[in-house]
């Protein structure tokens, strides 16, 4: 039996999501593991233009459900493709993006064909799994923190499948895409009745986020140790200088500091930028699973045993209050000194 990786690819006003992107590359490493083939789920309407998209990054195959029905998604009409796909050809492994929609849709396939699903997993690995006695080869293990980050959890599903478990956006790498890379598309012809279509979208309103926190290249974040919502202005000017964008932690955002969008961490955005700047930030094992990936981390605290220094690559013992001035102005009259256009 070929063991297939599956993973959804999400899709929005003709654009994969990123989150589709980096689970095809993750999904590929696994397949490649398993000997096994990667197979892309895409399901829309006039979206047959991405199938190839998918296969550049690592797809062999690409299930594609092409319906006027699936141009916006709906939770009824698309895990009832899902559900009927993966009972129908039962894959080893399927994986979602851990977004609004894959949130919604993996527990209802998962609910359907009776499998287990684990949520928001920060690793993937294939390894072996022993019980009672017996080897169980090959399995994925599902790696997340739990108990409130306290530990890392290793989660196996040796009876049921698919495995299936959701990450989020930004835990997986994305791999460069080959152009040149061949593969099979297969259309799917889905079927559905009243029942499926009783939902109806009357009405989209969009909001343009505030932040680009996966975007940016420079990130300057703020956490507990800033003290007040007016002192926080300090973080924004710090970003401002440097043209970065401003995060924080989630005691900052629960203090009321700054709003949610900009938290990074377990139950934030994970953000991968050239430069990370932590500010009055503990580095609780939660934050940091979502900003220890960055390139470079500058962190700043009184404390000189926090745990962010563990994660850090340079480490500014002293008080916030008295550091970030001293770098604007640092910064600015550097950047004064340099010919135009070279302040990179
Ligand atoms: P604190 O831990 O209070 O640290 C403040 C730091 O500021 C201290 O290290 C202190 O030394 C320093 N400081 C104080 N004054 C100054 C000063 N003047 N100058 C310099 N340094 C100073 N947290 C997240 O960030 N993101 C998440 O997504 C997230 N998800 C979570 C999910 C779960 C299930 C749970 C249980 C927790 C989660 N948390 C998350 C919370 C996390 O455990 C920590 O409580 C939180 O990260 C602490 O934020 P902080 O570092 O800003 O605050």
């Amino acid at each position: 039996m070929t063991r297939e990786v599956w993973a959804f690819i999400e899709q929005e006003n003709e654009c994969v999501a990123p989150v589709s992107l980096e689970l095809l590359s993750k999904a590929r490493e696994l397949a490649d593991r398993l000997k096994g083939r990667v197979c892309g789920l895409l399901l829309g309407s006039g979206v047959t233009g991405l199938a190839e998209q998918a296969i550049h990054h690592g797809a062999d195959r690409v299930l594609l459900a092409d319906h006027p029905e699936l141009a916006l998604y709906r939770t009824l009409p698309y895990a009832k493709v899902i559900t009927a796909l993966v009972q129908e050809r039962r894959p080893y492994i399927f994986l979602l993006g851990a977004t609004p929609t894959g949130r919604d849709l993996a527990p209802r396939v998962a609910s359907g064909i009776r499998a287990g699903l684990t949520a928001d997993c920060t690793a993937l690995q294939i390894g072996d799994f022993e019980r009672g006695g017996e080897t169980y080869p090959d399995l994925l293990y599902q790696i997340r923190p739990a108990f409130g980050g306290n530990i890392i959890a290793t989660i196996v599903n040796p009876e049921m499948h698919p495995q299936m478990a959701t990450v989020r956006e930004g835990v997986m790498k994305q791999r460069e895409p080959d152009s040149t890379r061949r593969g099979e598309i297969e259309m799917i012809e889905p079927g559905f009745d009243e029942r499926d279509l009783a939902l109806r979208v009357l009405k989209r309103e969009m909001r343009a986020p505030t932040c680009d926190l996966k975007g940016a290249s420079v990130i300057v974040a703020g956490g507990a140790g800033v003290g007040s919502r007016e002192n926080f202005q300090l973080i924004r000017e710090l970003a401002q200088a440097l043209g970065g964008e401003v995060a924080a932690s989630r005691a900052a955002v629960d203090a009321g500091f700054i709003s949610h969008e900009h938290q990074v961490g377990q139950t934030g955005v994970t953000v991968r930028p050239r430069l990370y700047i932590a500010c009055g930030i503990s580095g609780a094992v939660q934050h940091r699973a979502g900003m220890d990936q960055s390139s470079k981390i500058v962190a700043i605290n009184s404390d000189p045993d926090a745990p962010i220094f563990q994660v850090s690559h340079y480490k500014i013992v002293g008080d916030l209050n008295k550091v970030i001035p001293w770098m604007i102005r640092a910064y600015r009259a550097d950047v004064a000194h340099l010919p135009t256009g070279e302040s990179e």
